[in-house]
């Protein structure tokens, strides 16, 4: 029989539940309910689940814990909710909840390799110098062929869903790049002064989108800085409930960035998770008398690439790029901040380029932060059913302006033998620009 724990919310919070009117307006845009059909899997049914923990009318039981571990986390329920439930800060708190009461995220079934893939998570993910080491050992491990034997020879399906999931997240051939440099300054009058976030997994990984997004900064006449003693957001600590250490990675970001004064017109990120959780470190500090304010200010001056471009505004590109390209919406960008217009308008200004529709463009790929390791069936299926959309589309490249997602889409083109290239749409106006050696290199990659 499972033990009754107390499991509250914040005030501040669980007032968030009475928004819901229970309409079911939220049904037809989630992810799991459509591919589920259990209401129990949907917005307004884990809302129902979270108000029973919360008042202690249901215990944390597996099959409870279990719905609410399937959510994605992507809010595409907060964009659909006619009523503006936040439906996002619920679940996290939930999860955090959770997570304080014993019952960490991935309850269900904890084995070895769970217990694996929750440490790389939460230690080795966010910091890249550590996942750096490891890269390093896969790259050995590409070299001297050792993953193409584990699959050839089958050895790999003896490793635990989610470990092959892991594996085969790794692009085929790792890139390293160089560090940002700390400073830069453009050829042209400076029309601003911009601080990059760097990110942890889009350093070590695509590092190449890092330097396109530099380029194109400095192509626009923007002075780039690169503020030391930055860390990761947050979001992977945030999303699995423990804000505490999310609270402590967000007082050094905000140290870092504000060390370079007021001067500085914007921080910007490409990577939309990242961005949407930099955004919110205010409410994540809002209890914290000395950096609650400074957080404001941080918020106030955080920006996504594409918006700040956008805002700019950009100067046209003139290089050609002769690509059909469609767009996937990261939910962390169009639900998380609600920047839907702004990569599409950048791709438009791209000669050459030709920009056809994706249909479901806003559904979520199943990349979700580290829900495509922790939850790999489901999030399998949805990569399938984004790929299908994106077949339909006749498109050569599919671009989106999230780490998570590329590695996703990336990864799922290739097992399914798919040619479609993804890319950052910064990586595609980088080659307008002329950057990376030439327009060749993109197109013919
Ligand atoms: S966040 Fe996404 S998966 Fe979770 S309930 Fe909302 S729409 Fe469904
Ligand atoms: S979350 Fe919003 S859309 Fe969904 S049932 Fe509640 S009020 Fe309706």
């Amino acid at each position: 029989m499972q033990q009754r724990l107390e499991i509250k919310l914040d005030d501040r919070i669980s007032e968030r539940f009475f928004d819901c009117v229970h309409c079911g307006l939220c049904l037809g845009q989630c992810p799991t309910y459509s591919e589920t059909g259990d209401e129990n899997n949907s917005p307004r049914g884990r809302i129902y689940l979270m108000r029973g923990l919360h008042e202690g009318r249901l215990a944390p039981s597996d099959p409870v814990l279990r719905h609410l571990d399937l959510c994605l986390d992507c809010r595409a329920c907060e964009t659909a909710c006619p009523s503006g439930v936040r439906y996002g800060s619920l679940i996290e708190s939930m999860r955090g909840r959770l997570a304080a009461a014993g019952q960490a995220r991935q309850t269900v079934s904890r084995s070895l390799a769970d217990h694996f893939l929750e440490k790389f998570m939460y230690e080795v993910f966010p910091y890249p110098e550590k996942l750096n080491r490891w890269l390093w050992l896969a790259k050995m491990g590409q070299a001297i062929g050792l993953n193409a034997f584990l699959h050839s020879s089958g050895l790999i399906k003896l490793l635990p869903d989610k470990l092959q999931k892991m594996e085969s997240m790794l692009p085929p051939e790792i890139e390293t790049c160089d560090p940002l440099p700390l400073h830069a300054k453009p050829a042209g009058k400076v029309r601003a002064r911009v601080a990059l976030f760097r990110g942890c997994v889009s350093e070590s990984i695509f590092g190449p989108s890092n330097w396109a997004m530099w380029r194109v900064l400095l192509a626009n006449d923007c002075e780039v800085f690169v503020p030391r003693g930055q860390t990761c957001c947050g979001a992977i600590h945030h999303h699995g409930g423990r804000q505490h250490e999310a609270q402590e990675m967000a007082r050094k970001n905000i140290d870092a960035f504000t060390a370079l004064g007021p001067d500085i017109d914007a921080y910007v990120t490409n990577v939309a998770g990242c961005g949407a959780t930099l955004k919110e470190y205010e409410e994540l500090l809002h209890d914290d008398p000395l950096y609650a304010p400074r957080a404001k200010d941080f918020v106030a001056r955080m920006r996504d690439i594409n918006e700040f471009l956008a805002d700019l505004p950009l100067k046209p590109p003139t290089e050609p790029v002769p690509l059909k390209v469609t767009y996937h919406e990261a939910c962390h960008l169009c639900h998380g901040q609600q920047i839907r217009s702004q990569p599409r308008m950048l791709l438009k200004s791209i000669p050459g380029l030709e920009l056809v529709e994706l249909p479901e463009s806003d559904w979520c790929c199943g990349a979700a932060g580290t829900y495509n390791l922790t939850q790999p069936q489901m999030s399998t299926r949805l990569a399938e059913r984004k790929m299908i959309n994106v077949d339909a589309t006749g498109a050569e490249a599919l671009a989106t302006a999230n780490v998570g997602c590329m590695m996703q889409l990336m990864q799922h083109a290739r097992l399914t033998g798919r040619k479609v290239r993804v890319v950052h749409p910064i990586d595609l106006l980088d080659a307008a620009y002329g950057g990376r050696g030439s327009v060749e290199a993109i197109v013919m990659e």
